[in-house]
């Protein structure tokens, strides 16, 4: 599974940190909150694909912080997959009037968990149907988070990856920092524009180990762009 960022809210440490760990396993990339408050705080903070949100919390409910999000035009794309107790039957009902997209009713299993997650972020868009991009002797595998030049792995970091997922979706053009910082790290992301100069010298080191570091090019006083040609 690619790298996607999903926010678990729930109060109760056991089910949070079995969440966690299950969201780990599966490849997923978990962030955590006990409440909404420190939920809207992440959300302000780093971009992310959804939310595993609890309909009980202490506080705002989880489903008012729904209801929230759901009207904020910056927010309100990122699905939401509600969890409820046994017998709340009401609330599933609710749940999906406010605009979450699915909702799973505790207890349930991690593979259910999974399944439910990657259908929400298909249906969303997130994951297209494609699982492979291939680019010459590169091969970008967002399911299996594995980026290959031949056939060998590259050792990447999740940023890393994201960059390259990016790049290989658009060769050839150039992107400013300002544009690959929102396209591949999201706007409520407050990173400085020399950390992707940080990230993409990283990237450009370990395709030199393949003798590949012109794959990504400095364009002068503009940015970047990818580029299988010289
Ligand atoms: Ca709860």
């Amino acid at each position: 599974m690619s790298n996607f960022n999903i926010l678990v809210v729930e109060d109760e440490d056991a089910i949070r940190g079995m969440l966690m760990m299950v969201l780990n396993q599966a490849g997923f990339t978990p962030f955590e909150a006990a409440d909404a408050e420190d939920a809207q705080k992440q959300l302000d903070t780093r971009s992310h694909d959804l939310i595993l949100l609890d309909w009980m919390l202490p506080g705002i409910s989880g489903a008012e912080w729904a209801r929230r999000l759901k009207k904020e035009p910056v927010y309100k794309d990122i699905p939401i997959i509600l969890l409820t107790a046994r017998g709340e039957e009401e609330d599933k009902v609710r749940g999906l009037e406010i605009g979450a997209d699915d909702y799973m009713t505790k207890p349930f299993s991690p593979k259910e968990l999974i399944a439910r997650i990657r259908a929400v972020l298909r249906r969303s868009g997130k994951i297209q149907g494609q699982v492979q991009i291939i680019l010459g002797d590169l091969t970008l595998d967002i399911e299996q988070h594995r980026l290959t030049i031949g056939d060998q792995q590259l050792d990447v970091s999740p940023t890393e990856f994201r960059l390259m997922h990016f790049f290989m979706m658009h060769p050839d053009k150039v992107y400013t920092r300002t544009q690959l910082l929102d396209q591949v790290w999201g706007r409520s992301v407050y990173i400085e524009e020399r950390t992707i100069d940080v990230h993409i010298r990283r990237l450009r080191k370990i395709l030199e180990e393949y003798g590949r570091e012109e794959l990504v090019q400095t364009v002068r006083g503009f940015g970047y762009r990818f580029s299988l040609v010289d």
